[in-house]
């Protein structure tokens, strides 16, 4: 099964991909992670990148879609997987379908813009291994350390509110058409975002289950 997340920014693309993927064992892709990893690293990709993700400025398509060519590549990925974060304009849309890719089914998570702001303001990262928190919704056991393995949690530089707006014009300008993209292959479902994670996930497992038939 060949999934995608669509969605604003902390309309919990990560949060539903990382349950779906451990409910049907298949493994999560997120291009946002991937280049935080390289970030952490100080690579030659995570310097390049650097300036754009902490602006809220989407990274070249060039340069995403030549990492998700390699990731996507590895034997892992054979038995399906979940992209998240990926594509985000419809040139990266395109270059998968290049790649002879289809997607089984495309989820777009809709939130409201308001929403959005409110809930990035209480998002956290874990520093060590990048899982996800929110200081409501999904808090850690202890505050501000990591429930998976102990590392300090951080506000991530692209969470904070300027840089969020600009994040949702670019969402609205460059991603959004990607609904439509998806609507005339056929393959799009959408679930409204709800307060609660576990509200959204049983939408999302309904909207997968209905893709499964
Ligand atoms: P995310 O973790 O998905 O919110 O991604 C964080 C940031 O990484 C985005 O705001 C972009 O700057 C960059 N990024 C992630 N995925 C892509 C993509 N598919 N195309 C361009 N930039 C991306």
């Amino acid at each position: 099964m060949k999934l995608m997340f669509l969605g604003a920014p902390g309309a919990g693309k990560g949060t539903q991909a990382e349950v779906v993927s451990e409910r049907y064992h298949i493994p999560a892709v997120s291009t946002g992670a991937l280049l935080r990893e390289a970030m952490a690293n100080g690579t030659e990709l995570g310097m390049k990148a650097k300036s754009y993700i902490d602006g809220g400025a989407l990274v070249p398509d060039d340069v995403v879609i030549g990492i998700i060519k390699e990731r996507l590549a590895a034997d892992d990925m054979e038995g399906g997987f979940i992209l998240d974060g990926f594509p985000r304009t419809v040139a990266q849309a395109k270059a998968l379908d290049d790649m002879g890719i289809k997607m089984d089914g495309v989820i777009s998570i809709e939130v409201e813009d308001d929403a959005i702001i409110r809930r990035l303001g209480g998002r956290r990262l874990c520093g060590k291994c990048g899982a996800s928190y929110h200081i409501d919704y999904k808090p850690t056991a202890k505050e501000g350390v990591c429930d998976k393995c102990d590392g300090e949690l951080v506000i991530r530089a692209d969470d904070k509110p300027e840089v969020i707006k600009s994040r949702l014009v670019v969402y609205h300008d460059q991603t959004e058409p990607l609904k439509d993209f998806y609507a005339e292959k056929g393959v799009l479902k959408t679930v409204v975002g709800q307060e609660k994670i576990e509200d959204t996930t049983a939408l999302t497992i309904a909207a997968i289950e209905s893709i499964r038939g």
